[in-house]
């Protein structure tokens, strides 16, 4: 049976969900953490429930790799490496360069190299993660997948900076946004719930979670979204300022003592967003509890989230002069009906309203509007992972057929 990887590797961790395809069938999925520290911890998930958890010493990604195909032997998921036909990688940062999924060779790693200025923590990670499967399984069908293909069709309009044109001619410097898989994932299934096409829709994603983003979708296309040259802009996120005026950085810096521009750009990334407004933590969990024992940074915290991600759905209706469907999802937008409701209550004068009873739900695909709403709103569990496999699906047909 043939098998596909779907990978995300981080720069101490790989995630990774094992496919039966062309099924779509998830087999297995689990996590590599702590790669190159001591106590690397090893978990997989398989079968009825069926958890495995080791914690041992793994010096490098492609031991991970190496420990990870042994122990799916071992497991019984699979029966030989021979099985992997196909493996995708998530890639954070595609550049101008990639518009598209790549059939990974020398070439194209050497332009994701060449990308790191525009995720200096992300494509480095990415990259290791595809050099390690590479050497473990130098001759499958290795796909990159980028986060910010899906935005490449955003007009001039949306997507420059009010800054000297030179600036995006000479250094890129431009907006990219991310999340394109679950934005473009979410899009299409929408459309097929709605049982119209794609192109013939407008509709907003909100993918809210720890990161979150919110893009305009018109004809299949994203026209706009809510991150930037980096996935610090846009709405309040779990640890991230969103946008915020640029001038406060010199203005901190000289308050904080600092003297590196890079520990105040880690602190808008690490330190800001719910966890920095509430002091209590970047959970939405945590802060509903809070907010629930009348603690009132909690509180703020939560309507700032709500205000900003509300801002951007409304300047999206707008831009698009209209909106078919409203689609939340990720940790917060699938799981947090609270949120939802109090985000969508301010649209109800334009005739869009959730249903009380539908939304209250969590982490299930549904219309959660009224029946007369002016616009769907759809619940729909984001699966980054099987967008992943498809696009190996895509070019494993493509080399079949040449
Ligand atoms: P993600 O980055 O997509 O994994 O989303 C993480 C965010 O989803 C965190 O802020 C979590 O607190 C939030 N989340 C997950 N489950 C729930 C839940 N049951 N209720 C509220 N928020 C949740």
């Amino acid at each position: 049976m043939a098998k596909t990887m779907a990978i995300n590797a981080g720069s101490s961790s790989l995630k990774w969900t094992l496919y039966e395809m062309p099924e779509e069938k998830a087999l297995a999925t689990g996590i590599v953490e702590r790669i190159g520290l001591k106590d690397s911890v090893f978990t997989i998930e398989y079968g009825n429930d069926e958890k495995y958890e080791d914690v041992l010493d793994i010096d490098d990604h492609e031991v991970a790799v190496e420990l990870l195909l042994k122990q799916l032997i071992e497991l019984n998921v699979l029966e030989s490496y021979d099985e992997i036909e196909g493996v995708g990688h998530r890639v954070v940062a595609g550049g101008e360069i990639f518009s598209e999924s790549a059939l990974i060779d020398d070439e194209v790693i050497e332009q994701i190299d060449s990308l790191i200025e525009l995720a200096p923590l992300h494509n480095p990670a990415n990259l290791t993660g595809i050099k390690a499967f590479k050497n473990v399984l130098p001759d499958i069908t290795s796909v990159a997948v980028f986060d910010t293909s899906f935005h490449q069709t955003m007009p001039a309009v949306n997507y420059l900076y009010s800054l000297p044109y030179e600036y995006y001619e000479d250094y890129d410097a431009r907006k990219y946004g991310a999340h394109g898989t679950s934005h473009q994932f979410v899009a299409e299934r929408a459309a097929e719930m709605l049982d119209k096409p794609l192109e013939d829709l407008k509709i907003i994603t909100a993918h809210l979670g720890n990161g979150a983003s919110i893009t305009a979708v018109e004809n299949g296309e994203s026209v706009d979204t809510s991150m930037g040259f980096t996935p610090l802009a846009g709405v309040t996120m779990g640890t991230r300022t969103g946008d915020i005026d640029a001038s406060l950085i010199p203005y901190l810096m000289e308050k904080l003592e600092l003297t590196d521009v890079q520990d105040m750009i880690d602190i808008f990334n690490n330190e800001s967003g719910l966890k920095g407004i509430s002091g209590i933590s970047s959970d939405m969990r945590d802060l509903e509890e809070a907010e629930a024992n009348g603690d009132e940074r909690a509180e703020i915290a939560l309507r700032i989230f709500e205000d900003r991600v509300r801002n951007y759905i409304g300047q999206y209706i707008v831009k698009m002069e209209g909106v078919d469907a409203i689609v939340f999802t990720a940790g917060i937008g699938e799981n947090a009906p609270t949120t939802r409701a109090n985000i969508m209550k301010n649209f109800k004068f334009m005739g869009i309203e959730l249903d009380e009873e539908l939304n209250d739900v969590r982490g299930v695909e549904r219309v959660i509007s009224t029946e007369d709403s002016a616009a769907e709103v759809l619940l729909i569990p984001t699966d980054e992972e099987i967008m992943i496999a498809r696009d190996v699906e895509y070019f494993k047909n493509q080399q079949a057929n040449n």
